[in-house]
């Protein structure tokens, strides 16, 4: 079936080309036909009036030879003279025969008779001259010879010379007679070849146009088809391979719209699902594309930001939200300066409601992974946080309320101790060294927690000023080196004077100094060092308190940041509140820096931490 379709397009162009051979054979069999009579036409011309031409020639030169013989015959030997003349006759009657058979032109044939007739008389005038020579003698003879050979001599040389002239002026006719039909022919050729030329030409154009215009059509419909437009089929104008192919591609085309469909459908499945997701969370959720502008939100953030998707699609999420803060910490991590680890708690006051949010934020990246757009989802933990708050003013409150009748107790055990109010015996000042030491125990925890509530309520203030580190260090370490001196502990502080100043609540970051000092010495063995080192690196300064002390357990490098953690197994004599680190990562975190804690257990630990410098 295939084969014969094959054939079809073959014999499409076959057929052109057979025809176009057709073509270039006639104008070959036309030009050669007139060729061969243009040949024919000289041919005539040099053979047959040539011939009659050389006949005559020679006939004329053996009517000459017969004239001498007959006077051979008179006037010397008369059987050379008879020879002669025979000979000469045979030769002359050859040529006659030549003649004879070589009639081309009209009228030829009568001066060949006529020639004929002469000559056999001019035989016969020669039979009687032998006679009259034999009877009367020479004299006669000669007289014979002048008055009836000669004239009937003449004639014959008339004749022959009127032949010759019949053949030569056939010759000139004949030649212009060629050089017209050379011409004449010249131009039928011409106008044959061009006539059928012009006709090749239009077999060429029309078939060439019949052949291509399916395969323009197919083209038109391809590019339509690359655009995009599936719809479009392709027209089948023929019922060869460019039709077959056709209908092979409009089949491609169907059966690509049908993918697209079906595609298209479950995409959109797809999408109505996802948005059915989206809008039943109940915590604010906003979808930005790569220019912070809004393609999505449900409706938990239509409610808390009064606002309408409709109206907020497609502007930017600064003009719709409308809060910095929130805008400069997800474009932070949008340019991956924060770190991807999220959330980040937040306050968000909006249409008279306080909320707080976890602002968790994600990035949508393309297949290239190319970043096409943020999730930014705000979860609600404004009921968590006023939990959080109730507890702290909570334990502000208790702590406040122990410090009174405590510092009261203190001051009475430090009269009894010192021996103010009389002398004690040995067990009751062992008995009130205990009470005086517990109580400055619980003193520091009072105080721990009264900080720890202040910072975790926004009661402290931060009061952010641009510091030189080095300062807040010196200003810290100077009051531990009586202290370590006294544990014969070498503390040192690497200073550095060219960093730039960082924005900072001095007070607070030498707390944390204080702490992390503090916690170095209470875990250092006597004769070892502690140092406190600074570097800055990127947009921030780093602070670094090194110590060769106890060290701290991997498990516990995370965990001693939470309140009230602390590594067990230590000294118990080691008095302590566990926390110290919290409180120091509250101020350090909301300062916009860091805290961690690196350690080799029995060897070292080093707490750094990073703020961020004033720009
Ligand atoms: P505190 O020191 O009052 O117990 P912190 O929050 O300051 O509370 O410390 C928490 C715990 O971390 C400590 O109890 C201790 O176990 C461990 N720790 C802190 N600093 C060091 C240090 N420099 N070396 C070893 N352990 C430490």
């Amino acid at each position: 079936m295939e084969d014969v379709k094959i054939m079809r397009l073959r014999t499409k162009f076959f057929i052109v080309y057979t025809c176009l051979a057709i073509i270039t054979a006639i104008i070959a069999v036309f030009s050669s036909i007139n060729i061969y009579n243009l040949s024919k036409s000289i041919n005539g011309l040099m053979v047959h009036n040539y011939k009659s031409i050389n006949a005559v020639k020679n006939m004329n030169a053996e009517l000459y030879n017969e004239n001498n013989s007959i006077l051979i015959y008179l006037n010397k030997n008369k059987n050379e003279g008879i020879s002669s003349f025979n000979s000469s006759k045979d030769v002359f009657q050859k040529w006659y025969q030549i003649e004879a058979n070589n009639i081309s032109e009209t009228d030829e044939g009568n001066l060949v008779d006529t020639l004929n007739r002469y000559h056999k008389n001019y035989l016969e005038l020669f039979d009687n001259i032998q006679q009259i020579s034999e009877i009367n003698g020479l004299i006669p003879s000669l007289k014979f010879y002048d008055n009836s050979i000669i004239p009937t001599s003449v004639n014959i040389t008339k004749i022959l010379n009127d032949i010759s002239l019949l053949n030569e002026n056939a010759m000139f006719n004949g030649k212009d007679n060629v050089t017209k039909y050379a011409v004449s022919s010249m131009y039928i050729i011409i106008i044959v070849s061009t006539l059928l030329i012009i006709l090749g030409f239009f077999i060429a154009i029309f078939t060439l146009d019949k052949f291509l215009y399916p395969i323009y059509s197919l083209r038109e419909t391809m590019k339509a088809v690359k655009d995009g437009d599936l719809k479009s089929l392709a027209p089948i104008l023929s019922k060869d391979e460019i039709g077959e192919l056709t209908t092979e591609f409009n089949n491609m085309a169907k059966r690509l719209r049908k993918f697209e469909e079906s595609t298209l459908g479950k995409l959109l499945e797809e999408k109505i699902k996802s948005s059915a997701i989206v809008m039943s969370i109940s915590d604010p959720l906003i979808v930005l594309d790569t220019d912070y502008k809004i393609v999505l939100l449900n409706n938990a953030c239509e409610y808390f930001f009064n606002i309408k998707e409709k109206e907020s699609l497609n502007k930017n999420f600064l003009d719709i939200i409308k809060n910095d803060d929130l805008y400069e910490y997800i474009s932070k991590i949008c340019n991956f300066k924060e770190k991807e680890v999220n959330p980040k708690i937040t306050y968000i006051n909006s249409n008279n409601r306080d909320n707080y949010f976890n602002v968790i934020v994600n990035i949508l990246k393309d297949p290239e992974n190319k970043i096409s757009g943020l999730v930014v989802l705000l979860q609600d933990v404004t009921e968590l946080k006023q939990l959080e708050n109730m507890k702290s003013d909570f334990i502000g409150t208790i702590s406040h309320e122990f410090k009174t009748p405590l510092t009261s107790i203190m001051f009475g055990t430090s009269l009894m101790r010192d021996k103010k109010i009389g002398n004690l015996n040995q067990k009751q000042f062992e008995l009130i060294n205990e009470i005086s030491e517990n109580s400055d125990r619980l003193l520091a925890l009072v105080n721990d927690l009264l900080y720890m509530s202040k910072i975790e309520s926004n009661e402290s203030i931060f009061n952010i000023e641009s510091q030189e580190i080095d300062s807040i260090i010196e200003k810290s370490v100077k009051t531990f080196y009586e202290q370590a001196k006294s544990k014969s502990v070498y503390l040192q502080y690497d200073y550095h004077e060219k960093f730039p100043k960082v924005k900072v609540d001095s007070e607070k970051v030498v707390w944390v100094i204080n702490n992390l000092i503090s916690n170095a010495l209470k875990y250092s063995k006597i004769g070892s060092e502690i140092i406190i080192s600074t570097a800055l690196k990127l947009d921030v300064i780093c602070v670094f308190v090194t110590d060769n002390g106890t060290g701290i357990p991997e498990e516990y490098q995370e965990l001693i940041f939470n309140k009230f953690v602390q590594v067990k197994g230590y000294d118990s004599e080691i008095n302590g509140t566990g926390l110290g680190l919290a409180i120091s990562k509250e101020i350090i975190v909301a300062l916009g820096g860091e805290i961690w804690c690196e350690s080799k257990l029995g060897e070292w630990s080093r707490f750094t931490f990073t703020l961020p410098i004033d720009k």
